[in-house]
């Protein structure tokens, strides 16, 4: 097969299985595709072409925008910070809920694509001013021979590197997003191992794993779990959810519980406010210091407190900060806590966010 499309390159993470029959795995995330000549993986971004795997939408952008922080969600890395956001297509999960699914269970479009380069891409943010780049809306994950060239692209640049994810990577696809300077990672954790066997043929305890491999290297996770009505809702489920947290990552990772609406192929209605509400009690009774709820527009849910005196710190609205009230080195003014923040936080901007 020719591989002439300049969208079309050599990946670096993949190994040869069968020699003689040119059969290759990929090992970019956990389902380690085995491909036979011509075929594509799962996420349709790579095909064994002659023994080699290509990912055929290298600078492929289905979405190009500045976008808050804030709206990731990411509530404690560089707050009120903008960063410059960009999808590629497709997914290596199938979730019949998906709000994007338009791009996330698409095939590449190159007819459909701004074409960019990591060095095209770095120069854009750098001249809108932005403070970062973001990797969102379809799963990063799949581009990532694009983003490892991204982030060797935009050291020395000030930009800081972030990603929104369902967290399957294998460790050493993490290894090198980690070695190239991404340090912020907004994950979802989709349910419990129920959940995950139903809907993906996946294991959750794959996303905690390499949750924790961030933290022990020093980057920043926050955890978004959407509550899906039948999916992953039971107690049991729920239980799980929080327990893991406190196991796997500790009480000061956010936990940020976000409301389902009905997308897609899923028509249950919208996860009621009074569940909700519950698993923000129930979380923070069990230990974790910063628990949101999100999609229920209550700005008191949105907010960050003291988790040792109950002061008012960080205000939200709209996904920009209103208020701010920590010290200089980030504690608590009434009572000294010191509360997890990763990065400075751009205050007195006039930047408009969207
Ligand atoms: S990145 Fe795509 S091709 Fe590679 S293992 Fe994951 S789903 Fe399969």
């Amino acid at each position: 097969m020719a591989s002439t499309a300049p969208w079309f390159r050599v990946s670096r993470f993949y190994e040869v299985v069968d020699p003689t029959k040119g059969i290759i795995r990929c090992l970019i995330c956990e389902r380690k595709c085995v491909l036979p000549k011509s075929i594509h993986g799962f996420c349709y971004n790579h095909i064994n072409i002659d023994g080699r795997l290509y990912d055929i939408s290298y600078g492929l952008l289905s979405a190009l925008e500045p976008r808050p922080i804030e709206i990731k969600p990411l509530f404690h890395y560089y707050p009120n910070s903008v960063a410059l956001t960009f999808s590629g297509w497709g997914c290596n999960f199938r979730c019949p809920w998906c709000q994007n699914y338009f791009l996330s269970f698409s095939k590449p479009k190159p007819e459909l694509s701004i074409k960019l380069s990591p060095a095209e891409l770095v120069s854009i943010a750098k001249k809108l001013k932005l403070h970062g780049l973001c990797a969102s809306f379809n799963e990063p994950t799949i581009h990532a021979d694009y983003l490892v060239d991204l982030g060797e692209e935009a050291k020395g640049s000030g930009l800081y590197l972030t990603m929104v994810t369902n967290g399957y990577m294998t460790t050493s696809t993490l290894k090198e997003f980690l070695r190239v300077g991404y340090t912020g990672f907004s994950i979802d954790i989709k349910g419990c191992p129920e959940t995950y066997k139903r809907f993906f043929g996946a294991d959750p305890l794959i996303v905690y794993r390499n949750a924790k491999y961030i933290l022990d290297n020093n980057g920043h996770v926050e955890i978004v779990y959407l509550v899906v009505p039948k999916a992953n809702d039971s107690q049991e489920c729920i239980d799980w959810v929080i327990n893991k947290h406190l196991e796997y990552l500790g009480e000061d990772v956010p936990l940020h519980i976000n409301r389902y609406y009905p997308a897609h192929k899923y028509y249950e209605p919208p996860t009621s406010i009074k569940l909700l509400l519950d698993i923000y009690e129930k979380a923070r009774k069990a230990g974790i210091k910063y628990v949101y709820v999100g999609n229920i527009g209550d700005e008191a849910y949105e907010a960050t407190r003291c988790p040792r005196c109950g002061k008012l710190l960080i205000l939200r609205r709209n996904y920009r900060v209103v208020k701010w009230n920590l010290t200089r080195d980030n504690r608590c003014p009434r009572c000294g806590e010191k509360i997890n923040i990763y990065g400075k936080p751009i205050l007195n901007s006039n930047r408009t966010s969207k």
